[in-house]
């Protein structure tokens, strides 16, 4: 028998096409980890991965000191879509009636639950996948509003296995705030970091017990 295009059923994607004639579903996927647990460079790899799959979608990011770019702590970084308060999300997945195919998102912690919401429904109405990334809790320990809301409503929500470390060894789930050396644990949830500027405020990585017990790693001393 001879295939001919008209009975041949394989269905390939076409870059720039929409994938929803194959695509029956969207997945809203969460993937939290402290700083330092490779959650950008995971960004960056699924963008890229999908991208170069002839899917067309969008890097999303907050502005930083940077710009708007996502950046790996392993040097790799790309343009990103900003996402302040005012950005209506869907707006940037109907891409102007070319519905993108995926969403990666990071830094969702600063989403607000509003725009978390915006995001199920993207998944939803539009069938996007959308692959979140962003941190558990805040230096006090408490979930941010984004990422509660993002446990609420996410199809799947896991951990990043690239673990990062405290200082003992063990693994890192907290990110301590650090001021002038001491750790603290109230204050205001975003601090500017501008190093022409007293206190000296850090962020250092540490296991639940020495994040509980407020202690960095010791000073070695020396006999
Ligand atoms: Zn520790």
């Amino acid at each position: 028998m001879t295939v001919t295009p008209s009975n041949f059923s394989i269905q390939q994607t076409i870059p720039g096409t929409r994938r929803s004639n194959t695509s029956v579903i969207g997945v809203l996927r969460f993937s939290f980890g402290t700083m330092g647990s490779g959650k950008s460079t995971q960004a960056l790899q699924i963008h890229h991965n999908l991208t170069h799959g002839g899917l067309n979608g969008a890097l999303c990011s907050m502005l930083d000191r940077k710009g708007a770019r996502v950046s790996s702590r392993l040097g790799v970084s790309a343009e990103a879509v900003v996402i302040d308060p005012e950005v209506d999300i869907r707006e940037i997945a109907r891409n102007g009636g070319e519905v993108l195919d995926y969403l990666v998102c990071d830094e969702v912690q600063f989403y607000s639950p509003t725009q978390i919401e915006q995001l199920a429904e993207i998944v939803d109405e539009l069938r996007l996948d959308v692959f979140a990334f962003g941190l558990l809790t805040d230096f006090r320990g408490r979930l941010f509003e984004g990422t509660a809301r993002l446990l609420e409503l996410a199809d799947v929500a896991e951990a990043i296995q690239c673990e990062a470390r405290c200082w003992c060894g063990d693994r890192a789930t907290h990110n301590a705030r650090v001021v002038d050396g001491v750790q603290v644990y109230d204050g205001e949830l975003m601090v500017v970091d501008d190093p022409a500027q007293a206190p000296d405020v850090r962020y250092e990585l540490r296991c639940r017990k020495h994040w509980t017990a407020g202690q960095g790693r010791p000073d070695i001393v020396l006999d």
